[in-house]
């Protein structure tokens, strides 16, 4: 037995091997001793007194979900099924045993343990030079894609994206400079696997691609092909739900990076990290798992083609308006289940009778559900609506076979309706009748022999007997046949009640059967037709999050924005979704944002606790909910369309991560420099304060210069600070305008007004905070009398101390100017003197 499991450990070393024994599975060797450790059970030994005991653990076989769970969903470990497949008491010798499944962390899709409103993501990456292949597949619900990224950070961005359980590569690209470039998603577990020829692969994934890949195709293709090459593999069954590998480009979408999504709370919220308290939990109003998945999707990846945004606005916009067909629709949509999710455990032959059902019951309400939806003018709901039709002959195959309730477990019975099968229903009869038919025959008989003590009985040895006591022997017909003699009478068979015997009792174990054959050729002819219902999957999905936004938009007050090409951002009463959620009604103050090509950069002074990073927040919340095509929080709002939001928050505020060196915040802020365009959206909270004052306040300076004059024209940003030094730049920078968020002042107290106001401040009300907090009054006290000293002497050394300190500020801003640039680049070896005298005048015109 050793040696049988020795042979099936070698095919899944990665794996730890449940081998099933009887009523359990057992483990063994070191496996054994990572399993016990980590599900929390006894370590025995086998062979216990002999020279080498073998370690050996097991989990009950009715358990095994529960485990499964443990190992695989919760600690990330592969586990490999193997199974008895011959039954022991029929086997010589050793029972064969075989792997049937594999059960990996990235392909795990317990339907019970899995998280409904998220992905169950598992990647592939594939390095080919220069390009990385990147392909996704959630196996649970059937998306399947791929791209071609260019970097390793846009591999990082992606895989931050998608947050995939399991990373599976080739076993080649095993290096540190391979893996180097995957940053945190490293330490996810990892399968991996030989990599496929481009023509092999093409090959395995024909059927799911439209077209065979190209060559430019390659490194995603690749990529694809390795992770489908796993899924065939650990499955064991091709899944008919994955109907197509969709590649995409992840620069047609506003990009997210990880600080993005962090700091915006878009899915999770930073103080706890659960889903309440992020945007995405403040905005889904949809009914279905599958709408709150793509209600995701749709935030993750925000559009950047105007068109496509505005589809979206139109079918938002048609369903507020007719109130009662949106109730009615959302009525509907509250009956449906997880349709993508259930389509896959069908294609993985895994469905049972209430999935079956509930696909029926999903299918019986699309007549009235495409009444509703077929009202609307907008192209989404339209399309919607016509991948609803086509289903009437499925609907009826469903509704004919199933019983109205069938029960959970296909072995319970009774899951075939009626009428399905004339074999079907005669078994059941058989089956029901029996005891009826026991009964009548022993009516017939006794009148038939006129015996009227004759019995009909029944015992585990004889089965079906007619027994006749000894004072009626003569009447005893001739076809009776003795079978046992008693005291008082005999006991006989006859050829007609052995048949009816074996059909009876066969009867039963017949028709659940013959109910298991209806239902897996029913099953099939579900699969057989999963493209259609997986269209139809994705256009009710899609119709949910229609519906949740416009809810949304219906319930919270939200308003359609323009959307634009032309670099204007202009939001009037805009709100923090979240923020405004946790206070009473009435209680948000809305605020005005306005960037343009003339007001560039905002820099936002305020004391701490005035709201300056609610309004950064808001604005880049705004902007991404206009670019998903949901109306907005706000009473008015134009924007334009921006390729990339970058936020950048200060050192202090990200202690709780233990990311709050000085180091990551320049590190994250020389990203922005490096790759923010004019089309970019830029906010800075408290950048500079990890450090000494004078240091974060000349970094802030320069930052800000430099965003101001990015590639001549300047990037949208928004520069919330506490150094209210700042507000100079907006003298020597016209784009640059100084804003501040509001507080009132009476006697030494403040009033938080929450609103954002043109002009700077110049104090920082931080003692007024501070008595806000409740600092004791001789602590404050003492700060005021410090705080009076040191004005005292920064007014004393303004002239020395203080003037160089600006002049180095002037003489920055002087270095930074384009005119010493062209200078430095100037070729004047080459310089004929006609064209020195243009260029000089041409840089004394750029000097103003
Ligand atoms: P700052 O960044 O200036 O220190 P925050 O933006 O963190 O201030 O805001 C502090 C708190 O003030 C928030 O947690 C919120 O409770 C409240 N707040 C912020 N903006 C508003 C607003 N517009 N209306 C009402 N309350 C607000
Ligand atoms: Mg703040």
């Amino acid at each position: 037995m050793m040696r049988q499991y020795l042979e099936l450990k070698e095919q899944v070393p990665d794996c730890i091997l449940l081998f099933r024994m009887g009523d359990f599975y057992e483990m063994f060797l070191e496996d054994a001793k990572v399993a016990s450790r980590v599900l929390g059970i006894a370590l025995t030994s086998r062979d216990k007194n002999g020279e080498n005991p073998i370690p050996m653990c097991g989990v009950p076989h009715h358990a095994l979900e529960q485990y499964l769970d443990t190992l695989v969903n919760k600690a990330g470990f592969k586990a490999a099924i193997c199974e008895q497949v011959e039954d022991p008491k029929q086997a010589k010798g050793l029972v064969k045993r075989d792997i049937t499944r594999v059960i990996s962390p990235g392909m795990y899709t317990n339907p019970e343990r899995i998280e409904a409103k998220d992905h169950r993501y598992v990647a592939s990456v594939y390095f080919q030079n220069a390009i990385i292949g990147l392909a996704c597949l959630d196996l649970s619900s059937g998306e399947f894609m791929a791209a071609n990224l260019h970097s390793s950070p846009e591999l990082i961005f992606e895989l931050a994206r998608l947050e995939p359980w399991e990373l599976i590569m080739a076993a080649e690209q095993q290096e540190p400079a391979m893996l180097s470039q995957l940053g945190e998603m490293a330490s996810l577990p990892r399968t991996l696997v030989k990599a496929l020829e481009l023509e092999e692969g093409n090959k395995l994934l024909r059927h799911l691609l439209s077209e065979p890949a190209s060559d430019g195709h390659g490194a995603g293709l690749m990529a694809a092909s390795m992770l489908w090459s796993v899924v065939i593999d650990t499955q064991r069954c091709k899944p008919e739900h994955v109907q197509e590998l969709v590649f995409y480009e992840p620069r047609s979408f506003l990009v997210l990076d990880p600080h993005a999504i962090r700091n915006l709370e878009l899915f999770r919220s930073i103080m706890d990290g659960g889903r309440k308290g992020s945007l995405l939990h403040s905005i889904d109003y949809t009914q279905t798992p599958m709408g709150a998945r793509l209600l995701k999707d749709w935030l993750l990846f925000p559009l950047r083609h105007k068109m496509l945004i505005e589809a979206r606005q139109q079918a938002i916009a048609e369903l507020i308006e007719a109130r009662l067909s949106l109730e009615e629709i959302t009525e509907c949509l509250k009956a449906l289940p997880d349709l993508p999710r259930l389509l896959g455990r069908v294609g993985m032959g895994q469905a049972g009778p209430k999935d079956l059902a509930s696909l029926r019951n999903a299918l019986m309400l699309l007549p009235r559900l495409s009444v509703a939806a077929s009202q609307f003018n907008a192209p989404l709901i339209l399309d919607s609506v016509k991948m609803m039709e086509g289903m009437d002959d499925l609907s009826h195959l469903l509704e004919q076979t199933l019983a109205s309730e069938p029960p959970y477990n296909l072995a319970d019975g009774g899951v075939i309706a009626d009428g399905v099968s004339s074999d079907l229903d005669q078994l059941r009869a058989l089956a029901g009748q029996g005891k009826n038919w026991v009964a009548e025959l022993q009516q017939s008989l006794r009148s038939q022999t006129g015996i009227n003590s004759l019995k009909v009985g029944f015992n585990r040895v004889f089965g079906y007997y007619i027994e006749v006591s000894k004072t009626h022997q003569e009447k005893v017909p001739p076809e009776f046949m003795r079978k046992q003699t008693l005291a008082g009478g005999e006991r006989y068979i006859t050829i007609e009640l052995k048949e009816k015997e074996a059909a009876i009792l066969g009867a039963e174990e017949s028709a659940l059967a013959l109910e298991v054959k209806l239902f897996n050729r029913l099953r099939e002819q579900v699969a057989a037709r999963s493209g259609q219902l997986m269209a139809l999957a994705r256009a009710l999905a899609r119709l949910d999050v229609l519906c949740g936004l416009a809810l949304l938009a219906h319930t919270k007050a939200y308003v359609r924005p323009v959307v634009s090409e032309d670099g204007t951002l202009d939001i009037s009463g805009g709100r923090h979704p979240v923020v405004e959620s946790m206070l009473k009604p009435g209680e948000f103050v809305p605020n005005d944002i306005l960037l343009n090509n003339e007001q560039q950069v905002l820099i936002i002074t305020g004391p701490n606790m005035a709201g300056k990073s609610t309004i950064l927040r808001q604005a880049a919340i705004i902007a991404i909910l206009g670019q998903m095509g949901s109306f907005v929080p706000a009473e008015k709002a134009r924007l334009t369309i921006l390729d990339r939001i970058f936020t950048r928050v200060g050192a202090m505020d990200n202690l709780a991560k233990g990311q709050s060196t000085f180091m990551t915040e320049m590190v994250e802020t020389a990203q922005i420099l490096k790759e923010a365009t004019p089309q970019s959206l830029v906010i800075l909270d408290e950048v500079g304060r990890g450090t000494s004052t004078f240091d974060g306040l000349s970094l802030a300076w320069a930052i800000a210069e430099f965003l101001h004059n990015l590639q001549g024209v300047g990037v949208k940003t928004l520069f919330a600070t506490h150094y209210h030094e700042l507000i100079e730049i907006a003298n020597s920078c016209p784009r640059v305008r100084n804003f501040n968020v509001a507080v009132k002042e009476f006697n030494n107290d403040i009033v938080f007004m929450r609103r954002l106001a043109p002009g700077g401040v110049s104090r920082s009300y931080g003692l007024q905070v501070a008595k806000l907090a409740g600092i004791p009054q001789d602590v404050l006290q003492r700060a005021h009398n410090i705080l009076q000293q040191l004005e005292a002497e920064n007014t004393l050394n303004n002239e020395m101390a203080l003037s160089p300190q600006l002049a180095l500020f002037d003489a920055t801003s002087a270095a930074e100017h384009p005119v010493l640039d062209r200078l430095r680049e100037l070729d004047t070896a080459n310089l004929t003197p006609l064209a020195a005298l243009n260029l000089m005048e041409e840089l004394k015109r750029a000097l103003g």
